[in-house]
């Protein structure tokens, strides 16, 4: 590890971060004069960084060298594979998730997961609960969203993704999801991450709208901590200033997060876009940049939505995004996980 300490650090500081490198067995070398450059040679745990971050006395880590978080990439490690139902992340494997912003009526979700499934999706998305910006809105039709989620997964095989908001609800939500999402609204939720940490379940994690990708890393190291290593990372759009689209999609992070973590990274272009008619254009951009999958809002009816109608597109559109996201992993040597693919 390669540390940088503060100029003209008074001598207590400097003991203790001399002391905390004695207490996890590193040999300290000072690399030039001034001493504020230090080398500090040992095994190694995800937990230093922090550690030495914390201290008074450290300005910087310049290097993590053995001491790297979970979520790094290692040099000549493979990337993680984390599989969901028939869809494959990660690893040289996309996968497509589709489905309603909300779960509301068991009829409608069989007739989109079935159309979805039909196009290509592996995943069938749907939230049974659903973190609403109003108190007022729908918040999600709840036990009854998972219940139905359960029987359409049932009857149509595909997997399904919802999302978790309470970790009251961790282990009912676990019962039904084969991926359990935590929304943009928790991704700080150390608590929650912690709860879906002790599951052995995949976690979609969406990228919180004003979150760094090193906080949105260090989300995904709370789950991998607690010994869960099935992540998946969402970008879903940040906060900007133009209200022409919801958010904005950052198509930057997708590849500079394929370079960081070694967890297969997603985008969802509806949420970024807030609009139906961007979805496939932000789609595209997403998988470009080296998405290893998308996750659409799509619904039939989209003017009888409670949450979201004004994203969601249609299945002939979602059937184009679909051949779109086929070429495009192509392109990239990746596999797209299909039905259709498995029937062959
Ligand atoms: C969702 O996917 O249903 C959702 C609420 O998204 P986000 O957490 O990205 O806002
Ligand atoms: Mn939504």
């Amino acid at each position: 590890m390669l540390v940088r300490l503060r100029k003209n650090l008074p001598e207590p500081e400097r003991a203790a971060v001399l002391a905390l490198a004695r207490e996890l067995g590193y040999a300290v070398r000072a690399l030039e004069p001034q001493r504020e450059l230090l080398e500090l040679s040992g095994r190694g745990a995800p937990d230093h960084r922090s550690r030495f971050e914390d201290l008074v006395g450290i300005e910087a880590i310049l290097d993590a060298g053995e001491a790297r978080e979970r979520f790094q990439r290692a040099p000549g490690a493979p990337d993680t594979l984390v599989q969901v139902g028939e869809g494959r992340f990660g690893a040289g494997h996309a996968t497509v998730i589709a489905g309603p912003c909300a779960v509301e009526d068991e009829a409608r979700l069989l007739e989109i997961a079935r159309g979805v499934r039909a196009h290509g999706a592996t995943v069938l998305r749907g939230g049974a609960y659903k973190p609403r910006t109003s108190p007022y809105s729908f918040q999600g039709s709840r036990e009854r969203g998972l219940e139905m989620l359960a029987r359409v997964k049932l009857q149509t095989g595909l997997a399904v993704v919802t999302e978790v908001l309470d970790t009251r609800d961790v282990d009912a939500v676990a019962e039904v999801a084969d991926l359990i999402q935590v929304g943009s609204r928790n991704m700080a939720n150390s608590a929650l991450l912690a709860e879906v940490g002790r599951l052995r379940k995949p976690v979609l994690l969406k990228r919180g709208f004003s979150a760094t990708l090193r906080e949105f890393c260090l989300a995904a190291e709370y789950v991998l901590a607690g010994g869960n290593p099935h992540v998946v990372l969402c970008e879903r759009g940040i906060r900007g200033f133009d209200p022409s689209t919801r958010n904005v999609l950052d198509v930057g992070a997708v590849a500079a997060l394929k370079r960081m973590t070694h967890l297969p990274v997603i985008v969802d272009p509806s949420h970024a876009a807030g609009r139906a008619d961007l979805v496939r254009a932000l789609a595209r951009a997403g998988l470009a940049a080296g998405a290893d999958g998308i996750m659409v809002d799509v619904h039939t009816a989209p003017s009888e939505a409670h949450c979201d109608g004004h994203q969601a597109i249609s299945l002939e559109e979602f059937a184009r995004i679909s051949a779109d996201a086929r070429a495009l992993a192509s392109l990239d040597g990746k596999r797209l996980s299909t039905f259709v693919e498995l029937a062959r």
